[in-house]
């Protein structure tokens, strides 16, 4: 497959806990601004504070850099009117795009779900709240592995479908380490008629325990030949880096050439392994079309 437009790119980060998280993240931002991405995206903490945290660095985002911020947001914990109040914070701010999510239980996150009596059940109840209230660029969650509560594929990309319906712009995938799973999305999602933008999502899996542990959280199959090579190299943290950025290398590079619309690094707030990607990405895509 091919496409026309040039892909996209973006980073990841999540609203830090602590003074020293705080530095470590601006620096990241720093150093990825002159890039001049498409977007970056914040993450939406699972309640109290991160949640403020989330709000002011995306504020500061739009305050203090040139960089186009995509706040994430979930329906966990919140009524409609909060909800609504939080929308229009980031309007105010000129915030004028966001994630819309349903989020998962706080605390267990493979646990029941459970609605705030006064909000919402399912992401794309928000996405039409998110609508209905302006100018916003919606974005929504995919998932290429399924999503983990849906009883099959029929019913997992008819709601994913419905939810696109409701007004999302386009989606960004969890975390997937097979480039064959996002293809099979990808041709599932067009045979249901649906063209939204699947934008996949890019894990630098450069510390096995920690890869191991995010995978595990949202059910993303981690690949045991790579699991060897990084547990094999797990006393030279150097070559395990190497591993992981060109596992990610190799994988980006795929899915630009099977027409992903763009990238979107995880950063986990320290930039310099997406930036590797980044960089060896553009240098290959460069090759190819010299
Ligand atoms: P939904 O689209 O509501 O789907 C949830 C389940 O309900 C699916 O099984 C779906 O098939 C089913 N469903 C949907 N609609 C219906 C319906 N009408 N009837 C019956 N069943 C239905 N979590 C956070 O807490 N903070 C974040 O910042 C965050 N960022 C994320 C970013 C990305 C790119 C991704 C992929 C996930 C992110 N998540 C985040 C995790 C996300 O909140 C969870 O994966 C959550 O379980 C799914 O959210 P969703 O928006 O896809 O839910």
């Amino acid at each position: 497959m091919t496409r026309t437009m040039p892909p996209t790119f973006s980073f990841e980060f999540f609203p830090p806990r602590t003074a020293q998280g705080e530095q470590s993240l601006w620096r990241a931002i720093r150093r990825i601004e002159p890039l001049a991405p498409d977007f970056v995206s914040v993450t939406y903490g699972a309640g109290g504070s991160s949640r403020e945290r989330t709000v002011e660095v995306t504020k500061r985002l739009v305050s203090q850099t040139t960089l186009r911020p995509v706040a994430h947001l979930t329906a966990v914990g919140h009524s409609v009117a909060e909800l609504r109040h939080i929308i229009g914070q980031y309007a105010d701010a000129g915030v004028r795009d966001v994630l819309v999510l349903r989020g998962d239980p706080p605390g267990a996150p493979k646990g029941p779900w459970r609605s705030h009596p006064d909000g919402f059940t399912y992401a794309c109840q928000l996405v039409e709240l998110v609508r209905s209230l302006g100018e916003f660029t919606i974005g929504v969650a995919a998932f290429p592995e399924k999503h983990p509560r849906s009883r099959d594929w029929d019913s997992d990309i008819r709601h994913f479908v419905a939810k696109c319906r409701a007004g999302a712009d386009y989606a960004i995938t969890q975390m997937f380490f097979h480039v064959e799973d996002y293809l099979r999305l990808r041709d599932k999602v067009a045979a249901a008629g649906c063209a939204t933008p699947l934008i996949p999502e890019i894990m630098p899996a450069t510390d096995v325990r920690q890869i191991r542990r995010f995978a595990e959280l949202c059910d993303a199959a981690f690949p045991e030949a790579l699991a060897h090579r990084l547990e094999a190299a797990r006393e030279r943290p150097g070559d395990a880096y190497r591993i992981g950025v060109e596992y990610a290398t190799e994988m980006a590079d795929r899915l630009l050439a099977e027409g992903a619309p763009g990238l979107h690094y995880i950063t986990l707030n320290r930039s310099t392994a997406a930036l590797d990607i980044h960089r060896n990405v553009l240098s290959s895509r460069s090759l190819h079309a010299s």
